[in-house]
């Protein structure tokens, strides 16, 4: 595990983009429970606060289709039962180890991985993370075929149905992300997933359920070994600087303390009808206060207090000139 921290943070050093200059907010998002469901279908924990009014049965149902249509992209597509015992936390953790080699005619079935797991094999692994993250970048309707495709459909519809819009409204805010206007044209948003599940499985599930064009491939994080908290500050010092803001929103205990560890804003997730903190429900105004009181103002309202500053500043300066033309008087008057 320790060679796991080393190489991901020598690779994430290699990542860091130059250092931030504009305004940068970086969207720390747990997935299941938060931006997905799946366990509370499961166990029936999504159904149970509303006190009957959710068919408990019809959730389990659900969630079993979701586990299995995972596990087919998984087994299909992304060489799961030959890598998932060789957990990275990110795709590009062994991004050294690829020599960048043409993989379109590759024989994936004859290239012999598999123990131990030393640099050949870590560089095989590195070309099943390319052509995962190429067919990621794809999307899943390049690769599935119609009568998956239709499943798949009908399954997203039918959860989002289910659950009054969770799985549609958590996209929307997502995508709201980016299109924030209130913090000037240059600022940057960015959405990073850090998931307690495996890697394999949770970027299958960030395509199946319609988050692979408001989180890239590269941004999803399995904290499975390292613990969210290293993950955290990976992404801080990934992309970190002086105009660069971070909040994570989970519904779990592990995210809520490192959030704390990391001294950034927190919101708890909470599946309670009721609760505001929910999808439907959670609103890109609620995400910014918290990250303002955290952070302290605004930048709109930074925007507002250097606009009244200056309006101050043409007074004084309107004051020191009226000043001035006087001045010539009083020296007349005191000659
Ligand atoms: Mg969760």
């Amino acid at each position: 595990m320790g060679e796991i921290m080393d190489r991901t943070k020598v690779m994430l050093r290699d990542l860091k983009i130059s250092e931030v200059t504009k305004p940068t907010t970086v969207y720390v998002w747990d997935m299941d429970e938060t931006l997905i469901l799946l366990k509370s279908l499961l166990d029936g924990t999504y159904a149970a606060p509303f006190s009957g009014l959710k068919d408990k049965k019809r959730g389990i149902e659900i969630g079993k289709q979701w586990e299995n249509l995972i596990l087919k992209v998984c087994d299909e597509y992304f060489f799961y039962e030959e890598i998932e015992d060789y957990n990275e936390p990110l795709l590009d953790a062994l991004s050294e180890y690829d020599d960048g080699r043409d993989l379109s005619k590759y024989n994936f079935n004859n290239d012999g991985f598999g123990f131990p797991y030393d640099d050949l094999n870590k560089r095989k692994l590195a070309y099943r993370h390319r052509s995962i993250k190429e067919k990621y970048s794809q999307g899943l309707h390049k690769i599935l075929d119609q009568q998956t495709i239709k499943l798949w459909t009908d399954l997203y519809n039918l959860t989002d149905s289910y659950s009054d819009g969770w799985l549609s409204s958590a996209h929307d805010l997502l995508k709201q992300t980016f299109g924030r206007t209130d913090k000037g044209p240059g600022s940057i948003s960015i959405n990073v997933l850090v998931t307690s599940g495996s890697l394999i499985p949770s970027l299958a599930k960030c395509l199946l359920y319609r988050l692979d064009d408001v989180i890239s491939a590269d941004h999803v994080y399995s904290s499975w070994e390292v613990g969210k908290l290293r993950c955290f500050s990976w992404i801080k010092e990934r992309y970190g600087g002086p105009n660069v803001k971070f909040c994570a929103i989970g519904d779990g205990k592990e995210e809520c303390e490192a959030a704390q560890a990391m001294r950034w804003p927190f919101i708890k997730m909470d599946l309670r009808p009721t609760s505001p903190y929910r999808f439907p429900g959670l609103t890109m105004k609620v995400v910014q206060s918290f990250i303002d009181v955290a952070y302290g103002s605004s930048d709109a309202e930074v925007e507002e207090i250097k606009e009244a500053c200056s309006t101050e500043a043409k007074l004084v300066h309107l004051t020191l000139n009226q000043l001035d033309a006087s001045l010539p008087n009083m020296r007349t008057l005191i000659s």
